[in-house]
């Protein structure tokens, strides 16, 4: 099942650079369940999407990272997930807590970023990154990356874009500093 929204949504992605190479994953709720992109597949060229149905053995060519969204499904209304790997983002989890935007659009949109651990993949991971989407759209995966959520891909887009922006605002304005500081 191909889908045009990924596409359109992977092509974004790659040209702000806030994915590379063939990282990241998206998916979408459906009333049975969600489709999510294939393990390994460039997400502007996302190609078939796997069906995961609620209850059922999640198919091997999933997206590895597909327990956080199923995880992201089960405990929070949203519809939408975007999981991506942006490089400032990624540096200000490593010496942060959680991220306190400064510019205009991050103090409105995301007031607070939080700042999860987990190793990619694992049960840990999907547990920490559902909990902090619960009132909220945006998380940092230590090290690793954002994963954004929200009503459709385009909203869970933005609010991947945003973390980029906030946090090189951050480093711009010398402000991207260790927590202990
Ligand atoms: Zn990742």
């Amino acid at each position: 099942m191909q889908h045009t929204s990924f596409e359109r949504i992977g092509r974004r992605l790659f040209l702000e650079g806030l994915v590379g190479g063939n990282f990241g994953n998206m998916s979408e709720r459906t009333e049975q369940g969600y489709l999510i992109t294939r393990s390994g597949s460039y997400l502007d060229e996302p190609g078939d999407l796997i069906f995961v149905q609620n209850g059922e053995e999640v198919p091997k060519n999933a997206s590895s990272e597909y327990r956080v969204h199923q995880a992201i499904y089960r405990d929070t209304p949203h519809k939408a997930i975007v999981h991506a790997h942006p490089s400032c983002a990624v540096a200000a989890s490593l010496l942060m807590d959680q991220i306190i935007p400064l510019d205009s659009e991050g103090k409105m949109l995301a007031p607070e970023i939080p700042v999860v651990s987990g190793d990619p993949g694992t049960e840990e991971l999907a547990k920490n990154v559902a909990s902090a989407l619960k009132n909220r759209n945006l998380v940092l995966a230590q090290g690793h990356g954002t994963f954004a959520a929200g009503k459709t891909l385009d909203e869970a887009y933005l609010y991947t874009s945003l973390a980029e922006h906030a946090t090189r605002v951050l480093f711009y304005a010398g402000r991207l500093t260790p927590s202990s500081l």
